[in-house]
This record gives structure tokens, C-alpha cells and sequence, in this order.
């Protein structure tokens, strides 16, 4: 499959104008044979530094591409962060092109040096168990912080299927997580266009929903046959961080399920032996997102007036070392932007997206057949936070989400 990304930049219904940085996406078998030819059509012909570590070095060897420069990085103790990368930038050997060759920690030693000279960034994922590729975030470490960072975006993509389906279980199943986690980023969105009329693209949220059908089929044929269908798998991550690229942000990509992935990483208190991969803790959060809309569209509530995060709920929450920067992200909290009577006015639209959401049953009977994470215990979370988790975790980002409009809503 080869992605024309040209189709999706320009003027758009929605008034406003799309760019991409990247031009072309290739998902195939035998692709690094054509490597070089991509590299000419897109005039990537200058000098060419290609980054590995040294088990992408292994995993390719016999197909590394042409490098004026190589560099192959110790894998021990290797971090996406930018003391690391600077190191590594000190023995660049004048590129015009840096070549990143694994999954997502080398991408980001390709994608920050080539955003810091300003020269493009080619990727070559050996895995694709995430949206991150396509996208123009970096999720390197910077001045000590672990938080996405707009950054380049590769200007071409090569995903060479006989290296990619090499992936160990674990990680097709997260990868599958991490794009069902679109049937809620998309309901957030579409209800928060509809209740605060939130800046929303059909034509971007159509591509979220493709990426979506072309992970789900590919599940439903996993789960049947324990056969995954690389190549639509690959492809829906390549489209979901597109999405990112197309709107400058991950609102299309990432809703209330994904911030489960944030609570994770920040270890508040009760959720210190909170640990899983990307994917995982998006499935935990996606999964208890499914079952909390389906109970919250069985109800009809009552709007309640905007009242703010107070600094003791956060503290409780947060402990002492998180809470400041989670008071500082809600100082201008969406939900003090509309009226809460929107969200009961067009309850019965919310609803109708509501109950379109898959089953708890049939969403839990997939997870099982696909082999993802999907509970709270999965990725060490005590199950009696289930009912709590999303409400605190809602807190980290202030985006509106379902999650968060419970805040302005009178269920009793
Ligand atoms: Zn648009
Ligand atoms: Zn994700």
C-alpha cells in the first residue's frame, strides 16, 4: 500500500488549510529494495547520516540502506531524551538527511536532530505498534520532562512488512489497543463540537475512522485466526498520526482513553505500580471508557454550573509533587467555556453516539481473543481505582472529554 498523501492538504471544507510534511507513506513487502528510488521521486539526495541501535542494525542487516554516515547506538540504557541525543548530535558528520532505522526511542534520536538542523527526517519503522511515526510529535525527555513536543514529521515513510511482521505479540496486541482507543477520541470530539463547538474537520475525523475500520477488521481476523494482517495494521497507524499532522494536535487520535496512558506515567499516589506500554494503558482506559458511556447513556442528566478543580481535590489526587502542574493545566478549564445546558439539550444526539459505541461485552470478548490489556489489574492498577481512574486521570489534560463534562452533569 502506498499512501498519496497530497489528497489530504490543502483547502479544506472545514476553512482551514492542511498541510503535511510527510509525502509518502509505503507499507509493503520488499520495500528497503526500493529505498533509494522513494529517496530520488521526494530529491532526498544529499548527505545521508542513518541512525540504528544495534538491534535494528541486526534486524537489518543484509538490507541497510546507503549511509555516507552509520551510527549504531548501545541499546543499553538507551532513552529517548534530549541530554542523549545532543551526545549523539556531537558526532553528525554534516547531514542533509537523517535516516532513523526502529521503532519509537530511535525515532526520536532521528526526528530531534534533523528538527534542530532543520533538515528532513526519513523513517523506517521496524515496528508499528504505534501512531507516533506519521506524527509530527517528539516524545523525547526535554529539560527533564516527559511530555509530547510539536516536532518534524518524516517526509517519507518506509515500512518494510518483512521486518515488521517480525513483532512479538505483545506488541500487535498494544497496537491494536492503541487505534480501538478511536471509537472514544472521536465520540469526545464530535460530542465536544456539538455541545462547546469545538473546532472540528470531517475530512480528518473520516481518515481517524478509517484507521479505525482497518484495525478493526484486522483484529476481528486476529482474533479468529491468531494471523495478523500486517499490512492494514501498519497502515491504520500510519493514517491516525497523520490526523496529528493534519490538525496540529492529537484531538482525532486521543481522547479521555488516552490520558489512562498519562496517569501511568506520572505515578500519582495509589498508582505507583501503574506499568505498561503505550498501547496497554490506552486499552485500559479505552475499555473502562466504553463501559462508563454506555452506563451514562442509560441516564438522562441535569446541567450543573461550572465550578472549578479545587487545590484540596488535586492535592488528594495528585500528592504534593504532581498537583501544581495539574492546578496549572486546568487554570482556564474548558468547561468554563460553555454553557453545561448545551451537553443536556443535545442529549439525545450524545446519546444516539452513546449507544453506537461497541458493547462492553463484545469490546471484552475481542480484547480476550486479541490478547490485550484492557483491566486495571492488566497493567498493575488496584481494580477498586476502576471507578475513579478516569475522573482523576480527566484531570490531566484540558480537553474536553465526556469524562470531563461529568463534572458539569447532574446524574442523580
Ligand atoms: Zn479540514
Ligand atoms: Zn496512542
Amino acid at each position: 500500500m502506498i499512501m498519496d498523501c497530497e489528497k489530504y492538504t490543502g483547502q479544506c471544507a472545514c476553512g482551514r488549510v492542511h498541510t503535511l510534511e510527510t509525502r509518502k507513506v509505503v507499507v509493503a513487502e520488499k520495500e528497503l529494495e526500493n529505498f533509494e528510488a522513494y529517496m530520488e521521486e521526494l530529491g532526498l539526495t544529499g548527505r545521508r547520516t542513518v541512525v540504528y541501535d544495534q538491534i535494528t542494525w541486526k534486524l537489518t542487516e543484509g538490507q541497510h540502506v546507503k549511509a555516507d554516515q552509520n551510527i549504531i547506538l548501545d541499546p543499553n540504557g538507551l532513552r529517548a531524551e534530549d541530554v542523549q541525543i545532543e551526545k549523539m548530535m556531537e558526532e553528525l558528520d554534516h547531514p542533509e538527511v537523517i535516516v532513523a532505522v526502529g521503532a519509537g526511542t530511535i525515532m526520536d534520536f532521528g526526528r530531534y536532530p534533523a528538527y534542530k538542523l532543520g533538515i528532513p527526517f526519513v523513517a523506517i519503522p521496524t515496528l508499528a505498534s504505534s501512531d507516533g511515526f506519521t506524527a509530527n510529535i517528539c516524545s523525547a525527555i526535554i529539560n527533564g520532562q516527559k511530555k509530547s513536543t510539536p516536532m518534524c514529521a518524516p517526509v517519507l515513510v518506509v515500512a518494510d512488512l518483512d521486518i515488521i511482521k517480525g513483532a512479538p505479540q505483545r506488541l500487535v496486541s498494544s497496537g491494536i489497543n492503541d487505534i480501538l482507543a478511536k471509537y472514544i477520541s472521536l465520540t469526545d470530539w464530535r460530542i465536544s463540537k456539538l455541545v462547546a463547538d469545538e473546532y472540528y474537520c470531517d475530512m480528518v475525523a473520516n481518515l481517524a475512522e478509517h484507521a479505525l475500520k482497518l484495525m478493526r477488521d484486522a483484529a476481528d481476523k486476529y482474533a479468529d485466526t491468531g494471523v495478523a494482517d500486517h499490512e492494514a495494521m501498519t497502515m491504520a497507524q500510519m493514517e491516525s498520526g497523520l490526523t496529528m499532522q493534519l490538525l496540529d494536535h492529537s484531538r482525532a487520535a486521543s481522547g479521555a482513553e488516552h490520558l489512562m496512558a498519562h496517569l501511568v506515567e506520572m505515578h500519582p499516589p495509589r498508582f505507583e505500580k501503574a506499568e505498561g506500554i503505550h498501547g496497554e494503558c490506552v486499552g485500559v482506559g479505552t475499555f473502562q471508557c466504553i463501559r462508563e458511556y454506555h452506563k451514562l447513556a442509560a441516564r438522562k442528566p441535569k446541567a450543573k454550573p461550572f465550578t472549578p478543580l479545587t487545590e484540596e481535590w488535586v492535592l488528594e489526587k495528585f500528592g504534593e509533587r504532581l498537583a501544581p502542574g495539574v492546578m496549572k493545566e486546568n487554570e482556564k478549564d474548558v468547561l468554563g467555556t460553555f454553557d453545561s445546558q448545551n451537553i443536556v439539550d443535545h442529549w439525545d444526539e450524545i446519546k444516539a453516539m452513546l449507544d453506537a459505541l461497541p458493547s462492553v461485552e463484545e469490546m471484552e470478548d475481542l480484547y480476550k481473543r486479541c490478547g490485550c490489556k484492557y483491566l486495571p489489574e492488566h497493567i498493575g492498577i488496584d481494580p477498586a481505582l476502576a471507578d475513579e481512574m478516569l475522573d482523576i486521570s480527566a484531570a490531566i489534560r484540558n480537553r474536553n472529554t465526556l469524562v470531563r463534562m461529568k463534572r458539569v452533569l447532574d446524574f442523580t
